[in-house]
């Protein structure tokens, strides 16, 4: 697929104007949970936590809403990556800020994460 068509593919799944849904995972911080990495949907700004993570809420919510791409909200990158495919994906520049504030820990949040928390990885 070339880099225009994997565009057209989706233009119903990126809308730049819409700012992220905060510093952290929306799930993990309403329910007093921690997150290894951090996923931006591109369609909606949802920030979710990543496949490593303890509750996986990222694929979640592409799986719910059938947003398919999401953008790595961790600082340094910019890859993005289609659900559905399984592969990454081409993206746009979306609105900023386009990672987590730097002096947020990974994992994440602070004062949240467990003793021994690489042994809670998936
Ligand atoms: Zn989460
Ligand atoms: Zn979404």
């Amino acid at each position: 697929m070339s880099w225009h068509d994997a565009r057209m593919t989706y233009d119903d799944q990126i809308d730049p104007t819409v700012p992220p849904s905060g510093p952290g995972c929306e799930e993990c911080t309403a329910s007093a949970g921690w997150w290894f990495h951090l996923r931006r949907c591109a369609a909606c700004g949802h920030v979710g936590c990543c496949d490593s993570s303890p509750s996986q809420h990222a694929s979640a919510h592409a799986a719910s809403t059938r947003h398919r791409l999401v953008q790595s909200y961790e600082p340094g990158e910019e890859w993005f990556w289609d659900y559905q495919a399984q592969r990454y994906g081409a993206g746009i520049e979306l609105a900023p800020p386009h990672h987590h504030p730097k002096d947020q820990p990974v994992p994440g949040p602070r004062g949240r994460v467990p003793e021994g928390w690489e042994r809670q990885l998936q």
